[in-house]
């Protein structure tokens, strides 16, 4: 099995690498660098370019010849998004929509795509299932939304098989600490409470306690980039059994609080490092849970770091390598 992996040497793609490494796949890695990692790619070779070489990018499919693709390479701040939107616009949907059609021109039909729980916005539900109409409130998720639209017309109509997995929160590092999460600069809460616990940064900041949660801040479903990973293989599976397109949530289904979070981070890492309440950052849905039912009736998805404590230990592992 031949696998192009975009954005592999990014913090999930780097961990989907391994998975398929370690199941024997063949690796092409295709990444610009521009947030991902040399150091970060286990197995197999590594293009380095950027989705929006053409000329490249039908060079690489064309020499290649893979089974499938595996769409990482994404920009992923909502913050960032909101404020620098056309910046997510080419890169997250017109570079996607490039890289489909060189699939496409070079008769490659099977496509998992990383979407994000972003597509549906603050639907203000316990629990989101993939039938929740899509309505994001930033760029980033108007980005993807934009991509599996045009993924539902392709397969309609252009022989496309494809898997989209919104992916809730996720979180932790490689058990054996080889790879995980090295976003520079950092904007997600696990890394940057480590950061603060190390004495890296003064005080961890809290994006809004004033939500209507239990404690005042944001809910998230923090899911092991371990059992995320495993939720890409499966998906493989499926597209090589002829199984037909499909849209997948991936989390726990249940959601922690920012303030759990710091206290489980605390925890871990035994430091009462500082936390300072500050005003929202746009962009933020109050809570963000999935359903992943779906995922698990139909692919069998048997997640196995569904604990906190867990997941955050193997982020504070990483982290203490930095
Ligand atoms: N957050 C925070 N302080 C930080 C970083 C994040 O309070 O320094 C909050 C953020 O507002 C959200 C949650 O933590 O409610 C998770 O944010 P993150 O950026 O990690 O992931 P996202 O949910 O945006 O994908």
């Amino acid at each position: 099995m031949k696998i192009l992996v975009t954005g592999g040497a990014g913090y999930i793609g780097s961990h989907v690498v391994k998975a398929l490494g370690e199941k024997g796949a063949t690796v092409l890695v295709y990444d610009d660098l521009s947030k991902g990692h040399r150091d970060a790619v286990l197995y197999g070779e590594l293009v380095v370019g950027d989705l929006a070489d053409q000329a490249l990018l039908a060079r690489t499919l064309r020499a290649f010849k893979p089974d499938a693709v595996m769409h990482f390479a994404a920009f992923i701040a909502v913050g960032e998004s909101v404020r620098e939107p056309v910046k997510y616009y080419c890169n997250n949907t017109a570079n996607t929509l490039n890289l489909l059609r060189g699939m496409l021109e070079n008769g490659i039909n099977k496509f998992i795509f990383s979407s994000t729980a972003a597509v549906y916005g603050s639907p203000g539900k316990a629990l989101i299932t993939e039938t929740e109409p899509l309505k994001p409130i930033n760029p980033y998720g108007h980005s993807k939304v934009f991509v599996e639209k045009a993924l539902e017309d392709m397969s309609a109509s252009q022989g496309l098989r494809y898997v989209s997995l919104r992916y809730f929160n996720a979180a932790g590092a490689d058990p054996e600490a080889r790879i995980g999460e090295r976003h520079q600069p950092e904007t997600h809460l696990i890394p940057l409470a480590l950061k603060t616990a190390k004495g890296e940064r003064k005080s961890l900041e809290i994006y809004g306690a004033d939500y209507p949660t239990p404690d005042g801040t944001c809910l998230r479903d923090y899911i092991h980039v371990d059992d995320l990973a495993e939720a890409h293989l499966i998906s493989l599976d499926h597209l090589s059994g002829r199984g037909k397109s499909e849209v997948f949530n991936c989390g726990y289904g249940h959601g922690y609080s920012v303030r759990e979070v710091i206290d489980t981070a605390r925890k871990v890492t035994g430091k009462d490092f500082t936390v300072e309440n500050i005003q929202r950052r746009p962009g933020d849905s109050p809570v963000l849970v999935a359903d992943s039912s779906r995922l698990k009736k139909a692919l069998n998805w048997n997640p196995k770091y569904d604990d906190l404590e867990y997941i955050i230990k193997t982020a504070w592992e990483w982290e203490k390598k930095q």
